[in-house]
């Protein structure tokens, strides 16, 4: 049954009313999340209750920083949207700032039934704080909130390219040093920020430390059409590839042999001008193709959308079935950062609720196929 609600996206063909029976399916399907920027996650409500934190109600700073975030110009590009990123750091820049927006994103998530999520964020030195106190402002929170909401959170520190090598190579020390600490939590790095500044190649010695002590690589890569750079990045390697945009068919085939994992971001292409519009969006060619891919929502806050949200543009925009959408969620968990038990756990909730669809709706395929019996080495 249609409502006369709007879509989500305005450019979304054929998107005028909402299918609401898929979206509260998508709603309670568990998911999984492998690509989210902690200060880009922040929703305009959890941003009222984290200047309310930090600077109290009613202040003009409050107004004034609710009145920019709120703002989205047409025709924006990638420059604006890191600009609207820097306010949202001014909230964070302190400890009790940076706890408070650190639980608001995993309450967040967990409300729209994520049950594995993958945080990243660039570790930032101010006044306040050092990039080590930021850390391990941030694995703490992580460790409080994963058993309140019962959901398991990793942590994958950023190497911001807009930013110095030698803050590169602090980040990575730092994280191999947590991760002594903390190695159910840092599991990986992620390389990201404006595609405009930087070198990667620069950046190459830091990463390939973090691949030495074991932490995977999760690298924002073709999300402009940089040739060179894309080919410098297939050639060094990564565990996950970010946005993916300009890849070509045989970029795709590399990361099909290489099972380098695609993260699709379709509001945040969309909305920072990447992409066209929805149905152009690459996902579909990806899905072609068989190239691995998932389903994120980059920065949800900014962006203003959500998990079950980007699965509903995608049904709508590519006809994916509820299987294909569990499927997608399954294709997430395999290409998690997680250890074998916690993938064989995640797959075990998935199939309860397929199992529970089953019997409520049967155009949900009948299947125990998400289990796989194998004992975890
Ligand atoms: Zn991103």
């Amino acid at each position: 049954m249609r409502s006369a609600k709007r879509s989500p996206l305005s450019n979304v063909p054929g998107s005028v009313q909402i299918d609401e029976k898929i979206l509260a399916f998508l709603r309670e399907l568990p998911k999984v999340e492998l690509h989210a920027h902690l200060n880009g996650c922040l929703n305009i409500n959890s941003i009222r209750e984290l200047a309310a934190t930090v600077y109290g109600k009613e202040t003009d700073e409050f107004l004034m920083l609710s009145k920019r975030f709120l703002t989205f110009k047409k025709g924006a590009n990638l420059d604006d949207c890191f600009e609207k990123f820097s306010f949202v750091h001014d909230l964070t820049a302190s400890k009790v700032g940076l706890q408070r927006a650190t639980e608001l994103v995993i309450r967040d998530f967990a409300k729209d039934n994520v049950i594995y999520l993958e945080l990243r964020t660039t570790p930032k030195s101010n006044a306040n704080m050092s990039r080590r106190d930021y850390l391990q402002t941030v694995l703490e929170c992580i460790s409080r909130a994963r058993s309140r909401y019962s959901m398991k959170v990793k942590l994958l520190p950023s190497i911001n390219r807009g930013e110095p090598v030698s803050v590169s190579e602090e980040t990575v020390a730092l994280s191999v040093d947590f991760c002594k600490l903390y190695p159910d939590i840092i599991v990986g790095i992620d390389f990201s920020g404006n595609p405009n500044k930087g070198n990667f190649e620069e950046f190459m010695p830091a990463l390939t430390l973090a691949r030495k002590h074991g932490l995977m690589l999760a690298i924002h890569c073709a999300e402009i059409p940089n040739r060179s750079e894309i080919k410098q990045m297939l050639m060094f390697g990564m565990s996950r590839c970010g946005h993916g945009t300009y890849l070509t068919s045989a970029d795709y085939a590399y990361m099909k042999q290489h099972n380098i994992a695609v993260e699709c971001c379709l509001t945040s292409n969309i909305k920072s001008g990447t992409v066209e519009s929805l149905q152009y969006h690459h996902i579909k060619r990806l899905i072609e193709a068989e190239v691995p891919r998932v389903l994120c929502t980059d920065d949800s806050g900014v962006f203003d959308t959500t998990l079950s949200n980007e699965f509903y543009l995608a049904t709508e925009a590519f006809g994916l079935t509820q299987t294909q959408c569990i499927d997608l969620t399954m294709e997430a968990i395999d290409h998690a950062f997680a250890s074998c038990e916690e993938k064989q756990n995640l797959k075990i909730q998935l199939d309860a609720f397929i199992s529970q669809m089953t019997v409520k709706d049967n155009r949900v395929h009948k299947t125990k196929r998400y289990i796989e019996k194998k004992t975890c080495e």
